[in-house]
């Protein structure tokens, strides 16, 4: 507990404990936030830190993984495996991971939710991406087909519960059940709906992509202002800024981009405060046994939102320039399964220690969807004899 020096005023011990911290939530959250003092436990029973909270432990440990570090030089959707220098202000799925903590961070704060929850789930929901995004992600599945296939977030969540190693008595990084329970996107088995902070996290990463996919495809001229003309939330967008398109100078895209962003956010929070409200929900456990997810944008919103998600995936994510990208990274990818097929021996060690415990197709999908996008490249390269010069017998 905090104490200050009688009379002065001045601050001499500022020892905030787990304990208060705990009791801060309890005092100041809403009823249906999940409080860490209240989390469903770890697999491996360890003792409370003195100082941070369960979540604040899960959020750290996250952060702290080779994997996330990783997140920096791994596409998003398209173009930054480019070494152009013109790639550089492209999302990457790091930045895409900022950019979803910060909105879950937002609108947790303004729900009354936790904060920290919100957070590590943010930060860990990207974990299992592929290099070369989800290009790499289906061709990872494809070749997996016989074996179980793969999924970046029943990947994250092998990253966190397998791979990942901070401890010597067992794998992962034995996050709280509440935070892997985060990572389960779609795989809940009848477990109800996930709690409040990790359906915020789901419709913080939809809104973060949804707004830097636009922002991106107009920098890269992939879109085009013109193309956006069809768009409902565009039209709706430009009236709201008074941003005359086209043409788009690069202030006005961001300033657009800034609108669209505080735009859904308003809509994200008001629309979820009302449906909290209008279920009556008391607690953490009612929020999640409810037949529907609370955390939800308004119904002319989710239209919208409908209408922009198929745009995007007709005129940006199946352009044909990232059709062109998505062939070379698929290829890469299909060389390097097939190249450790023949020669595990290639493997590292750790990899072939999984290979004995899980198979080999497992553990180079594992060493592969590891890989950043320029070590996919560079182990390709690698790989790959120099084109040959002819030399003529004479
Ligand atoms: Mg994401």
């Amino acid at each position: 507990m905090s104490t200050r020096e009688a009379g002065s005023g001045a601050r001499v011990t500022a020892l905030v404990t787990r304990q208060d911290l705990e009791a801060r939530e309890a005092d100041t959250l809403a009823p249906y936030a999940t409080l860490s003092r209240d989390h469903a436990g770890r697999e491996h029973p360890e003792p409370e830190s003195a100082g941070r909270t369960a979540f604040q432990k899960d959020r750290d440990r996250v952060l702290h993984t080779p994997a996330f570090r990783r997140l920096e030089a791994k596409t998003q959707v398209f173009l930054n495996f480019s070494q152009a220098a013109s790639a550089d202000h492209y999302r990457t799925r790091l930045t895409h991971t900022l950019e979803v903590q910060q909105v879950a961070r937002s609108v947790a704060v303004n729900l009354g939710l936790n904060e920290t929850l919100a957070e590590a789930v943010a930060l860990a929901h990207d974990l299992g991406h592929p290099p070369f995004g989800h290009a790499g992600e289906r061709l990872l599945d494809s070749l997996l087909a016989a074996d179980g296939g793969f999924n970046h977030n029943t990947q994250a969540r092998r990253i966190v519960t397998e791979l990942e190693r901070h401890s010597r008595h067992f794998p992962g990084l034995n996050l709280t059940r509440d935070t892997l329970d985060g990572l389960n996107k779609h795989h809940r088995d009848g477990l109800g709906q996930p709690s409040l902070e990790a359906q915020l996290v789901d419709a913080a990463d939809a809104l973060a992509y949804t707004a830097h996919d636009l922002d991106d495809g107009l920098r890269s001229g992939l879109l085009t202002p013109d193309q956006l003309m069809d768009l409902p939330l565009w039209q709706d967008l430009l009236a709201r800024t008074g941003v005359n398109a086209p043409p788009l100078t690069s202030l006005d895209r961001r300033m657009l981009h800034r609108e669209l962003l505080g735009w859904l956010i308003t809509d994200l929070t008001e629309a979820s405060a009302r449906s909290i409200q209008d279920s009556g929900v008391q607690s953490a456990a009612q929020a999640r046994a409810w037949p529907h997810r609370l955390i939800t944008y308004s119904d002319p919103m989710r239209a919208l939102l409908r209408d922009t998600g198929t745009f995007l995936r007709e005129r940006l994510y199946r352009h044909w320039r990232v059709e062109m990208q998505v062939e070379q990274a698929q290829r890469t990818l299909h060389t390097l399964f097939h190249a450790y097929l023949n020669r595990p021996g290639m493997l590292p060690p750790q990899a072939r220690v999984n290979a004995e415990r899980h198979g080999l197709p497992r553990a180079i999908c594992d060493q592969i969807a590891g890989m950043t996008d320029r070590y996919a490249l560079e182990t390709h390269a690698a790989l790959t004899p120099p084109a040959a010069t002819p030399s003529w017998p004479h």
